[in-house]
């Protein structure tokens, strides 16, 4: 709902008000405007004659929207006017009275207001009048008006415009309405009927009167006592009710407009039960913010967004539901508003679609919010009434707003207003690398915030959650990183940031549920037809394909293309929706359903279903109502069920124990670290699968990065394509699921990604480059099994082109290694080893690529100890050819002391492990089957065969082994999951299955 239209000429008023130099720095006086209308019913027409006295040297310019001018008079001579872009410019040369004769024809539906801009949504008919907007000659001016309306009315018609004072005389069979009205004005309205019945009422020296049609007469108690408490509530707040009365009119247009001295609500808004408990306590306080001090629209609507947040959210706040009321305001700005269309809200003049809407309502309502929870409420509320008691019937700014916040807290907010005023988008914020070591026999946890794109100035709630308690603090950050530290009693298991969204942020992917509006505001979607019922969607995909939704034919659609957008499925039986969801169900005459899209979740994909065309049209329109929910289904056109899929409070990470070295081996390490900190490059060995090796690994690189040093890591674990991804995952541009895959981490290593967890986890928080180290494993297991000469031009072009085979004491300590595990073949040891100098050389070749184009860097090396031991296999070859000083520190009960410069032997610390299905698999073309199971498989227990197909673990599509390894990275030891399976019948006939497992 909103304050009295924005003018749609915005743009030349500002343009005219600059050229003209006179925007205002101090109010000016107002022009008195007399305005005599009077109004013929049958023909749908105003005829007014408007007198506005200017002074010498005066310019204004007139709009005349869709009116007729008769003729313009001004000093009583007839002035020929010529037109620029729908205005009239005018310029007085000595003080006079500017005279204009017009008219205008506002028939009803069709002939007026389906053409015209809603700006121009006047009607005048026998159910009624409604002229807002351009029905008269409207001056533009950095002056605003004072009008003196009179209106000459059929007989028996009531009148309502921005009055303190409304009377009526019978003049020659007329009504003669004059408006008394002291203040200037932005714009004048009339409304009237003679259908009204008029309800009176009295409340602290206001009138209160509804003008309610006789069929809706019964309402006007209930608005009537709701007025009451609305002009209780925001006159103490804010100060008393400005004007002698307050009117509640019904409206024949569809409006939700309100205007000094009343509000204008069409007849379909005044029927909804929910009104007077919400919007209607919305437009009354519009009579503060908008009709007391006005919008200076040249700089910014603020007074939505002020209306809201002291209206719409107040009253939500007063059923405990605050939290999630603005949640709902974040879900909708992530849903519509993208990089494409966003912009500062000191941008904001009105609502023009959803996007503006989030922005204009929704995120002005959030600054509000972060404001009052900065300054705290009463200065909050002091700071307004600074605000509406210096800008009385003026216009105002955000500045205007600045300026009394500032003169309310004492503080300097310059910053504040600039952040999320002047600046477009929102903060993108997580806590990363959240962890607890014991102290003192309790816990201190630690996390740090990052900030991934630009850093906001922000206070943070974080809430530390364990079994049956919590502990909660705020967080001043300004920084991109900011390392965070709560000491608890107990260990925490959760870490929430801003559970009850006190802060204008993004939301995270866990809290972002798929609704209807992601749909709506989706850049990119794709429409896949029903093959059964192509018929009964006909109107539905018309409609789509205009909002710009593309068609596809299921047939035709690619894993990529069902990646790159959202998707609309029409039908339960739509094949894609059958591939991506298994069975699916739908209930009533028609439905829309939402969920996340599996191959792309910041997509979502929608079934859309009908059981007839009558259903499906029904529905159709009011589907977009229902844009907060996840689902919504409809009997006749009526909604039966709705609801939106759970998401999280607030931005969550578990807490992991990290589990500490061993104290000899942490105070022999810091020592190590006070000696070593300058060398360019720290090779740390380690046994894949011992955890404290690692955890060595990440202390050293803490210490360094501690330090200040500019540090990169080089990790054996990954290989040269993986680069990208591991890119993309430090910048925070993907997640962990999204690196997981495209790093193809469990493809090319194997070793349980928690193993090496805490290190990539410390690596994103803090923007530390990690640099994939291996060849490609195709390439080394050709070489393995055929030798080098095996290797094709293309595959020899990826691996260094010079390989140093000499080194005999390394061909005989890896001889020894592979006796003891391979069948002896002399030949077969030639192609092992040369495979280990591909990989090492290649190894080699990107440290040294790394630090050569990257000279600021140091490097920490992790690789297994066999690629370090005696500086054969990794550091060898990098001092070939550079000069870079090194030092290597391996780790290992077995490690002979002269095998490196440091050797340590850390104690055994546990770790836990991603859990397991407990299966044997193959994988080929897109489908993971099932070959054996060892014994005691949870997965053959419940009752899953050799030869099923998996397809899905809970909702998530698994098309290769890597899906499947991800998935379950994220579950726990314990978890409960469906794994949905395709099996083929002895018949041949194939059956989709789902089986729980407890994991
Ligand atoms: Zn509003």
């Amino acid at each position: 709902m909103s304050t009295p239209r924005l003018c749609c000429l915005v743009s030349i008023i500002i343009l005219f008000l600059s050229t003209a130099g006179m925007l205002h720095g101090q109010e000016q006086e107002p022009l008195d405007y007399a305005l005599k209308v009077s109004i013929d019913v049958q023909s749908s027409k105003v005829e007014g004659v408007a007198s506005i006295r200017l002074r010498a040297g005066e310019k204004i310019l007139l709009q005349k929207g869709p009116l007729r001018i008769r003729d313009v008079h001004l000093n009583g001579k007839s002035v020929k006017i010529r037109e620029q872009d729908g205005a009239i410019p005018i310029t007085a040369l000595r003080p006079d009275v500017l005279r204009i004769r017009y008219e205008g024809i506002f028939r009803p539906h069709g002939a007026t207001i389906g053409q015209e801009p809603l700006e121009y949504a006047s009607v005048i008919d026998e159910q009624g009048i409604s002229l807002t907007g351009i029905w008269y000659p409207k001056v533009i001016s950095p002056r605003l008006c004072r009008y003196q309306l009179t209106a000459t009315l059929p007989r028996g018609f009531e009148a309502v415009s921005e009055a303190d004072v409304i009377q009526e005389r019978i003049r020659e069979g007329k009504g003669v309405f004059t408006f008394r009205f002291p203040y200037p004005l932005d714009e004048i309205t009339l409304v009237a009927s003679d259908q009204y019945k008029v309800a009176t009422d009295r409340f602290g020296g206001v009138d209160i009167l509804a003008y309610f049609f006789q069929a809706d007469a019964e309402l006007a108690q209930t608005y009537i006592e709701q007025t009451k408490r609305y002009l209780k509530l925001y006159g103490d707040m804010l100060g008393p009710y400005p004007y002698k009365r307050f009117s509640i009119v019904e409206n024949i247009l569809p409006t939700g407009y309100s205007m000094p001295t009343f509000t204008l609500l069409g007849q379909e808004v005044v029927r909804l039960p929910f009104i007077p408990q919400t919007s209607l306590g919305h437009e009354v306080l519009h009579q503060w913010f908008g009709n007391l001090v006005y919008i200076d629209y040249a700089k910014g609507n603020w007074a939505e967004g002020l209306t809201t947040y002291l209206a719409d959210h107040l009253f939500e706040e007063q059923k405990n539901a605050g939290a999630a009321y603005r949640k709902a305001l974040l879900i909708d700005y992530q849903s519509y508003v993208h990089e494409g269309n966003e912009f500062p809200l000191a941008d904001f003049r009105g609502r023009t679609d959803y996007a503006s809407k989030a922005i204009g309502y929704g995120k002005a309502a959030m600054v509000f919010h972060m404001l009052k929870k900065s300054l705290g409420n009463d200065i909050f509320l002091k700071s307004l009434r600074y605000f509406i008691g210096a800008h009385r019937h003026q216009r105002a700014s955000w500045e205007d707003l600045q300026e009394a916040f500032e003169k309310g807290s004492g503080k300097d907010l310059a910053w504040f207003f600039k952040q999320w005023v002047h600046e477009k988008g929102l903060p993108d914020l997580s806590p990363e690398d959240s962890h607890s070591i014991p102290k003192y026999g309790a816990w201190e946890t630690s996390a740090m915030l990052v900030q991934w794109e630009r850093p906001y100035i922000l206070d943070v709630p974080m809430t530390l959650t364990w079994n049956g308690g919590k502990k909660a603090e705020t967080c001043h950050v300004e920084e991109k990183r900011t390392r965070l530290s709560v000491d608890t009693g107990p260990m925490p298991e959760k870490i929430s940031v801003d559970r009850e969204y006190d802060v204008a942020r993004r939301l995270s992917r866990q809290e972002f549920p798929p609704v209807i509006a992601r749909l709506l505001g989706s850049e990119k979607t794709l429409l896949v037809p029903s093959q059964t019922g192509a018929g009964i969607y006909r109107e539905v995909i018309d409609a789509f394909l205009q909002r710009g939704v593309l068609l596809k034919d299921a047939a035709s659609l690619t894993d990529a293309d069902l990646a790159s957008a959202s998707l609309i499925l029409m039908g339960v039986d739509n094949p894609i929706a059958r591939q991506l969801f298994g069975v699916v169900k739908a209930d009533g005459g028609s439905s829309i359903s939402v969920r996340e899209n599996p191959f792309n979740p910041s997509h979502v994909a929608a079934i859309v279903h009908g059981s007839s065309q009558e259903e499906v049209t029904l529905a159709f329109d009011k589907m977009f109502h229902y844009g907060r929910y996840s689902h919504a289904a409809f009997e006749h056109g009526r909604n039966i069920s709705k609801g939106v899929n759970d998401t999280e409070s607030g931005i969550t990470r578990e807490v992991i124990a990290l589990p500490q070295l061993d104290q000899s081996t942490r105070d022999t390490l810091a020592k190590i670290i006070a000696q070593v900190a300058t060398k360019k490059i720290v090779y740390v060995g380690e046994s894949h699968d011992r955890f404290s090796d690692h955890l060595v690994e990440l202390e050293v690189i803490k210490a360094l990065h501690r330090q200040g040093r500019t540090i990169a890591i080089g990790m054996e674990m990954f290989q040269r394509p993986a680069q990208q991804a591991l890119d993309d995952y430090i910048a925070g541009k993907i997640d962990e699921r999204q690196f997981l895959k495209g790093s193809r981490y469990f493809a090319g290593w194997g070793f349980d990604y928690n193993l090496y967890r805490p290190i990539l986890e410390y690596a994103r928080a803090e923007g530390i480059p990690v640099v994939a180290l291996n060849t490609e494993q195709e390439i080394v297991s050709k070489v393995f099994h055929s030798g080098l000469n095996s290797l094709f031009p293309e595959e020899k072009a990826k691996i260094p082109a010079r390989l140093d085979l000499s080194d005999k004491a390394y061909e005989e300590r890896l001889r020894k290694v592979f006796k003891e595990h391979e069948a002896w073949r002399e030949e077969r040891f030639d192609f092992f080893y040369q495979a280990q100098v591909v990989w090492d050389e290649t190894m080699a070749e990107s440290v040294s690529d790394f630090l050569k184009t990257h000279p600021a860097y140091q490097m920490v090396v992790l690789a297994g100890s066999g690629h370090l031991a005696y500086g054969s296999g990794i550091p060898g070859r990098v001092a070939r050819t550079t000069r870079f000083q090194s030092t290597i520190i391996l780790n290992g009960p077995d490690i002979e002391k002269d095998a490196a410069d440091y050797v340590l032997s850390p104690q055994a610390v546990t770790y836990t492990p991603a859990p397991k299905l407990m299966v044997f698999l193959t994988e080929e073309s897109g489908k993971v089957m099932i070959k054996s199971f060892p014994e005691g498989s949870i997965s053959e227990k419940a009752g899953m065969k050799a030869g099923d197909v998996i397809r899905s673990i809970d909702d998530v599509p698994i098309r290769s082994i890597d899906d499947g390894k991800i998935e379950l990275l994220f579950h726990k030891k314990g978890d409960t999951i469906n794994v949905g399976v395709l099996r083929k019948e002895p018949s041949g006939e194939e059956k989709g299955l789902e089986f729980q497992l407890i994991l």
